[in-house]
């Protein structure tokens, strides 16, 4: 069985994966709070994470590997977002707006994601389908002296935990300095966290034992793992943006809760996304969602190569370059495996490559050694493993059922003769020729490149 080895946050380390239960290896990772469309630094741990759960799939079968990603369907943001649209004029009371955004939201979501070429997890849970696990998670975090309620609230207490802290690397004290710590009277230390809110009438809220309320956004996390997964699973992952103080919260609660052998063995972390080299920000002006990526022209495929030309632990830069260069990669990729049944396995070098702590970037290198070498079969199983090239995702290539290495060994050719001849007509012929026919001719000491663009018709290079 091939060795996969993985970074585990928790021990800052590089190990040997070891699933608790070969036959039922389970991953959890953080999914969307649902109040607005995902951003693409939203669609980076989709994107790793998928790959790892395809991965986990070739390794230890289909059946045996069970994925879950939440959704977070109780929180103040989206009672703000349907409190807004009420205030609009939106009709219906705030709880039927906050579903129907809740709904809405949650379609986008699937519907990006699956544009991006990523399965659906096996559990797709909503938090609010689970609050009585929350409940009664929070009451044996009460009777184990780890919790205590305060007028309406149930607060984790952090100084009953001795290892807070530990899998962000802080400690209580510089987290106090550093965090926006919430003060309020009702807490014995402001580092102590809400497991359970009071809900006015007007907002979302359940009965128990402390009053009509709502759950806390890290408890959500634990219970439904809990509930899905049992006591202790393989792998919890996320964005790097939720080691402190998501995490961090549902670490302790669930191991003050469970055991400190319980909850996730393996803490995975993707790094954050930026665009043209700065921070996404609106104010910027280069804050994309998914959908706005998509509206653009850029391919679900074209960006999902993007996404994964980067290692997961490495920051990520989205530029325009890069996704023009996928399209030309991905563009040569289907044109030699169009009609090509995949080999039955992937190759061993694309796996060995992701089984390093999934290294996409490699795994990448070792699929244009397969294209360059003419393997296409085995070029597209391997490529499937990182779900490229797959069948119903390719109808942005469709316009190429030409291989255009021939129209660029030609312009090589005669340019090569004209740097001789110190004539170029026939270059600026050719050139003129290739750009009317919709593609982008980019010349270098390297050699040619076609690249076709959105308006490319073959037709036109049937004359040369
Ligand atoms: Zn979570």
């Amino acid at each position: 069985m091939t060795e996969i080895k993985l970074y585990n946050t928790a021990t800052r380390k590089k190990g040997v994966f070891t699933p608790l239960d070969t036959n039922d290896v389970r991953m959890y990772v953080c999914g969307p709070t649902v109040y607005d469309r995902a951003h693409i630094g939203n669609a980076r741990p989709v994107i790793v994470f998928d790959v790892l759960y395809r991965l986990l799939r070739e390794v230890y079968g289909i059946e045996h590997v069970k994925y879950a990603r939440n959704f977070t369907d109780v929180d103040d943001k989206i009672n703000a977002t349907a409190a807004s649209r009420k205030a609009a004029g939106a009709k219906g009371t705030l709880e039927e707006l906050i579903q129907e955004r809740t709904d809405e939201t949650i379609a986008w979501y699937l519907d990006d994601m699956r544009s991006l070429g990523n399965i659906d997890p096996d559990f797709a849970p909503r938090a609010t389908e689970f609050i009585d696990q929350m409940i009664e998670m929070n009451s044996e975090l009460i009777g184990k002296g780890h919790a205590y309620a305060a007028e309406g609230h149930v607060l984790f207490a952090v100084d009953s935990y001795k290892n807070y802290g530990a899998l962000s690397g802080r400690s209580v004290d510089d987290m106090i300095a550093g965090a926006r710590v919430e003060v309020a009277p009702y807490k014995r230390n402001p580092m102590d966290f809400v497991l359970w809110k009071p809900s006015d009438a007007e907002t979302p809220g359940w009965e128990s034992p402390w009053g009509r309320g709502r759950p806390g956004w890290h408890i959500e996390c634990s219970a439904m793992a809990r509930e899905l997964f049992g006591e202790r699973f393989d792998i919890h992952g996320g964005g790097l943006d939720l080691a402190f103080p998501h995490h961090e919260n549902e670490l302790a609660q669930s191991k003050a809760c469970c055991g400190d052998e319980s909850f996730a063995q393996v803490w995975m972390h993707n790094e954050m996304l930026q665009v043209e080299g700065k921070k996404m920000s609106k104010s910027l002006g280069n804050f994309f969602s998914v959908r706005e990526l998509l509206d653009q022209g850029y391919s679900g495929e074209v960006a999902r190569f993007v996404y994964l030309s980067t290692h997961y632990r490495k920051p990520m830069d989205w530029t325009d370059k890069k996704a023009r260069e996928a399209e030309a990669t991905l563009r040569k990729w289907r044109a030699l495996s169009a009609g090509i049944e995949p080999a039955s396995r992937a190759g061993a070098s694309v796996v060995a490559a992701l089984a390093d702590d999934l290294n996409t970037p490699g795994a990448i290198a070792e699929l244009h050694k397969l294209a360059s070498s003419g393997k296409a079969a085995e070029l597209k199983a391997s490529a499937l493993l990182l779900g490229l090239l797959q069948d119903d995702m390719g109808d942005w290539a469709d316009v190429v059922a030409v291989d255009l290495s021939a129209f660029e060994a030609k312009l090589s050719d005669v340019r090569d003769a004209a740097m001789v001849s110190k004539d170029f007509a026939e270059v600026d012929r050719l050139k003129k020729a290739f750009t009317d026919a919709g593609l982008e001719v980019r010349m270098s000491k390297q050699g040619v490149d076609l690249i076709a663009g959105s308006n490319f018709d073959p037709a036109k290079l049937e004359a040369l």
